[in-house]
């Protein structure tokens, strides 16, 4: 039994209080042992969290750019010192393997708060037109609403750029994965962050999430997890006409182009294959659907087979986040959800290729399936576990057809030995991000999705910007 840690408090206005709203429990999904202990927040915690953040806006919205840049950098290097606890933390929650959980879940965020440091740096909060004086001033409190799958990234990506832009932020943490928001909040706390400039909540979504989306004072919220949510949470935000931000769900379609050659087609696979499980499957952005030549489909088997077979549950594949979740991507295990076409490439129900299972932990087989018929609940619906589809395309038009047959739009991949061609198949796809031959995540990027995968920008200057109202003054 590993030590339990105890979060008997909440963060508000610069202080740790204690929360009205009863205990929860945190599991580690790699162990199912109980790791963590938090209280959660009640009703009049919530409207006292978000009265810290109101009073607190006024100065920190006044604070010049060079200190605000200051202070974030001085939480960067508190995280950084602290990465072993951060990620010893992600880990307990989330179950992610420790080198994941470093390099992901700690380093990737470092990353942003570094790229939103130099954006602010550089941000063009004043301008003209004509006679016309442009301001970009902070919207005043966000309510930023975070899911359990990147504990420290998701929540990075929003306070961070709201603090930099000026707003002042109340955070719900997800409730399965909340102890990492209080690593985070002693780091806001240690930096010398003002007091209600950062707020902590826990509770459930229902609850808390549900009171700060319909909360008068709470200018905008960001919101990042299911589409569902998404969709209720823009619904309870239009009763104030507040502002959202949403991020939401995905099934990216990695593209393989005629003219691929076979190296470049082993590098395609692979790199699908790791996207796709990366975090136990469960991104946003995952490449879920390698959509390839109908030619090459044997081959690509071949090589999706080989490249899957390395995920290793229990080592280089981590958990799902908890027993309810395996039993949601359980459901897709079986190759009739893919239509009668299907055919199992490893994993799946069959367990095809025997890969074991740790006997502790939420764990599921990785899993491949091939000729997926591209209407079918397989190929159209978000899974969040380690679930490849490879569809078969008779032409790069017909490819780019099915890449965007989907109600989401979040990211995607395109392959082809013509980087040119390849760059204007990018141009093609309804998506916000597309990677050609490998191109490398930029954490200075925007973030964010076309269609239902959501609403608005994160990350860079756009995160900044995606919080900033705009204000003409005639002269
Ligand atoms: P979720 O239900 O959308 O939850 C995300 C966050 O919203 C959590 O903090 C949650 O609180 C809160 N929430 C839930 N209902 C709410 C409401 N009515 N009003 C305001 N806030 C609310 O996501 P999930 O249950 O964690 O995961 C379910 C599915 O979401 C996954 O299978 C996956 O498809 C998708 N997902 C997407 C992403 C992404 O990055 N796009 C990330 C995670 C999950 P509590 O959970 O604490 O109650
Ligand atoms: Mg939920």
């Amino acid at each position: 039994m590993s030590k339990i840690q105890r979060e008997p408090a909440l963060y508000i206005d610069g202080r740790w209080v204690s929360g009205g709203g009863g205990d929860l429990e945190v599991e580690n999904p790699a162990t199912e042992e109980v790791t963590g202990l938090i209280t959660q927040a009640s009703a009049a915690d919530v409207d006292a969290a978000v009265a810290a953040a109101r009073a607190a806006f006024p100065a920190w919205a006044a604070t010049p750019v060079a200190v605000r840049a200051a202070m974030l950098r001085r939480v960067h290097d508190v995280i950084a010192e602290r990465a072993d606890v951060f990620a010893d933390t992600v880990h307990r929650e989330q179950g992610s393997p420790p080198k994941v959980a470093r390099g992901l879940h700690v380093d990737t965020p470092l990353a942003v708060i570094d790229k939103t440091i130099d954006a602010l740096e550089s941000f063009a909060f004043r301008s003209e037109i004509g006679n016309s004086l442009i301001l970009r001033q902070p919207v005043g409190v966000v309510a930023a609403i975070t899911p359990w799958n990147l504990p420290l990234h998701q929540v990075v990506v929003k306070v961070i750029p709201a603090l930099a832009a000026g707003t002042t932020v109340v955070l719900k943490p997800a409730g399965l994965t909340p102890l990492t928001a209080f690593e985070l909040a002693r780091a806001f706390e240690a930096a010398g962050l003002p007091a209600g400039v950062f707020n902590l909540v826990t509770g459930s979504g229902r609850v808390v999430g549900d009171q700060l989306t319909r909360h008068p004072d709470v200018d905008q919220v960001s919101f990042t997890g299911s589409t569902k949510v998404g969709r209720q949470i823009a619904a309870t935000a239009a009763g104030t006409l507040k502002r959202i931000t949403l991020e939401l769900g995905g099934k990216s379609a990695s593209v393989v182009l005629a003219d691929t050659d076979d190296e470049l087609l082993a590098k395609a696979v692979k790199i699908t294959v790791g996207n796709c499980y990366l975090n136990g499957g469960q991104t946003c952005t995952a490449l879920a659907r390698l959509i390839v030549p109908v030619e090459q489909v044997e081959q690509v088997e071949r090589l999706a087979a080989e490249a899957a077979a390395k995920y290793a549950p229990g080592s280089r594949l981590g958990p799902l986040i908890s027993a309810e979740q395996r039993k949601e991507v359980e459901s897709f295990l079986d190759p009739s959800t893919g239509g009668t076409s299907t055919v199992t490439v490893l994993g799946g129900v069959d367990r095809v290729g025997g890969i074991e299972l740790p006997e502790r932990g939420h764990y599921v087989t990785p899993t491949v399936f091939s000729r997926v018929d591209p209407e079918s609940q397989l190929a159209t619906e978000e899974i969040f576990g380690p679930v490849l589809s490879i569809l078969t395309a008779g032409s790069d038009d017909e490819a780019v057809a099915l890449a965007n047959n989907s109600i989401y739009g979040l990211s995607g991949a395109v392959w082809g030995a013509d980087r040119d061609a390849a760059i204007a198949v990018a141009e093609r796809l309804q998506t916000g991000q597309v990677d050609v031959n490998g191109g490398a995540f930029n954490p200075g990027a925007p973030f964010g999705g076309y269609k239902q995968s959501g609403v608005g920008r994160e990350m860079g200057g756009y995160g900044i910007a995606d919080v900033l109202e705009i204000k003409a003054v005639q002269r």
